[in-house]
């Protein structure tokens, strides 16, 4: 039984990274998905169409809220509903750094990007879930939003707490309306996103220490858990956090100390 069942899924920076995995995990499960991204999707909804599933691209940029609504219209227009929006885009910018020098662009296009954009492809879906009757949000914070970093990245912290908390009072206001928000918190999973920012070896290794688990997350590990928000195993859970992190937020000190 495909999890996904007659459902459209729009999923927001799907042309690469976790959300790529997860446009492909969520057709797989039976989903029409729509990749939405700033960079071109073709690949991504080549190799959906390629295992037998439904896939098209939009271009989205989710920093402008005409770019959002168009691809919430996209969705409707060409594949009848939204039953499912996954504010996945998202980026952690290299000079992102302490409170003292991180370039003011870099907070404020961090924040534009990362909260802004939940913001709007929220502000885009609801009204279509509100019609409908139904719809589950899932947003993409971090386990940052409930722990310090011991690597700096203080811009990147602060969108995904704000992420967090939107997600949750999104929850509460719509509830009694079918629509349900939850927010997926991954751990390091080695993404272009990543790979970017723990740039060198020292600073690999000093990530990997506080990692029970000893090891960087697969994609597959964070798209399986958007799954189950997206999907309707989890109808009774609204304004959550869904921590896959390989016991990072439950340590004290690691094996390794
Ligand atoms: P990535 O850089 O590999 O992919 C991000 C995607 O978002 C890209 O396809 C990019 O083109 C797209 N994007 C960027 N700006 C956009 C915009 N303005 N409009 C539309 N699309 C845009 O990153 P990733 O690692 O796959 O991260 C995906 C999400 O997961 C992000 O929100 C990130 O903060 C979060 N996350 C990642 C990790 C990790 O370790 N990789 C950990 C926790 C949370």
């Amino acid at each position: 039984m495909e999890r996904l069942n007659g459902k459209v899924a729009l999923i927001t920076g799907s042309a690469s990274g976790l959300g790529r995995v997860a446009a492909e995990l969520f057709a797989r499960e039976g989903a029409k998905v729509v990749v939405a991204d700033v960079i071109d999707g073709g690949d991504a909804v080549r190799a959906i169409g390629a295992a037998g599933g439904i896939a098209t691209y939009v271009h989205c940029d989710v920093t402008n809220e005409d770019s959002v609504t168009a691809a919430v219209a996209h969705a409707v227009d060409t594949h009848g509903s939204l039953d499912v929006i996954y504010n996945n885009a998202g980026v952690m910018l290299s000079d992102d750094d302490n409170p003292v020098t991180t370039p003011l662009e870099t907070y404020e296009r961090t924040m534009d990007i990362n909260v802004k954009g939940v913001l709007l492809g929220c502000r885009a879906a609801i009204p279509v879930m509100q019609r409908q009757g139904h719809g589950s949000i899932v947003n993409v914070a971090s386990f940052v939003a409930h722990m310090g970093a011991a690597t700096p990245q203080v811009a990147y912290t602060a969108s995904k707490g704000a992420v967090l908390a939107m997600t949750r009072e999104i929850a509460v206001i719509y509830a009694r309306q079918g629509i349900r928000a939850n927010a997926l918190c991954p751990g390091p999973v080695m993404t272009p996103l990543l790979a970017k920012f723990l740039s060198d070896d020292a600073k690999r290794e000093r990530r990997l220490v506080h990692i029970p688990m000893g090891r960087f997350g697969a994609p597959e590990e964070i798209a399986q858990g958007a799954l189950f928000l997206a999907s309707d195993e989890s109808s009774w859970m609204t304004g959550q956090s869904l921590v896959i992190d390989g016991g990072i937020t439950a340590a004290y000190v690691t094996p390794e100390g």
